[in-house]
């Protein structure tokens, strides 16, 4: 049977665990070969062999995408190995909350680092193949947090926010290339980023959610898969929000 994502080639970073993990595997599912990447130390090892124990295409990278030149390495091999890059999913991200009177400027630079710059380290490689091939497509994971801020997440903020503004600059200039950019933002998605909620922060978060439950990374996943799409080749430079309700 033919999948919609035959013959294509994705690279997901911060692919190990949450949002990552899950999109690798429904980006598999649909018929790309998957170059799970992400920190050493991640789990990410594991995603390739359940996909492959799925029957699906599948190889572990390492990539700290705050390294430009490792992450030109990475995406030039994947594109060596798999034959090409046609979906990068800009996943991997950080936060290290602190009201602005006592956030160190490390904290600001570290999480600006991993979750900005790691989109613009990974993003310049992939476009350079993708500009060969003409075809592609670039989704980033912002947030909710980006678009309506959120007290203690200024760097974080920051961040996502950033990635919009990247998203729809990219968007302008590589449509006439036949690739189209866009952003996710989910609200609070069940994974291991917040898991670190307390019960009673958990509580007030559903209080302001319309469908009072938090979501799922395969919430998200869903909506990868159809940006990865043939039937999503007119939308670009679009900010999708994932969030229940939370932010409207
Ligand atoms: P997660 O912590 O499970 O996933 C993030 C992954 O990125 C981890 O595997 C982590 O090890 C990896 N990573 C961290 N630093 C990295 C680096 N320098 N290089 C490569 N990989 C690195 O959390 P998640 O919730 O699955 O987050 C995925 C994305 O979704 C993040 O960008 C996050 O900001 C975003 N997001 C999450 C939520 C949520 O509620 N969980 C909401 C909005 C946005």
């Amino acid at each position: 049977m033919t999948k919609v994502l035959d013959g294509k080639v994705a690279l997901v970073t911060g692919a190990g665990t949450g949002i990552g993990a899950a999109c690798a595997r429904a980006l598999a599912g649909a018929g790309a070969a998957v170059a799970c990447t992400s920190l050493p130390t991640d789990p990410y090892q594991q995603v390739v062999d359940s996909i492959v124990a799925a029957g699906g295409k599948a190889i572990g990278v390492p990539l700290n995408v705050t390294d430009p030149q490792q992450a030109q390495e990475v995406v030039d091999r994947v594109a060596a190995e798999l034959g090409g890059l046609h979906i990068l999913l800009n996943n991997a991200g950080i936060t290290d909350d602190q009201l602005i009177i006592r956030m160190k400027p490390e904290s600001w630079r570290k999480v600006l680092g991993v979750n900005l710059d790691g989109v613009f380290n990974v993003t310049q490689p992939a476009v350079k193949v993708m500009m060969k091939q003409r075809t592609g497509c670039i989704i980033s994971i912002s947030s909710v947090v980006g678009l309506m801020g959120n007290a203690g997440q200024s760097n974080y903020a920051a961040s996502k926010a950033g990635i919009i503004g990247f998203t729809k600059s990219l968007a302008r200039e590589l449509g006439s290339r036949n690739i189209t950019v866009n952003a996710i933002a989910p609200g609070y998605i069940q994974t291991p980023m917040t898991d670190r909620l307390t019960e009673e922060q958990r509580k007030a978060l559903l209080a302001g959610i319309a469908i009072p439950r938090l979501g799922t990374p395969e919430d998200i996943a869903n909506v990868v898969l159809f940006l990865a799409s043939p039937a999503a080749s007119y939308i670009s430079g679009e900010v999708i929000n994932v969030s229940g309700g939370l932010y409207m």
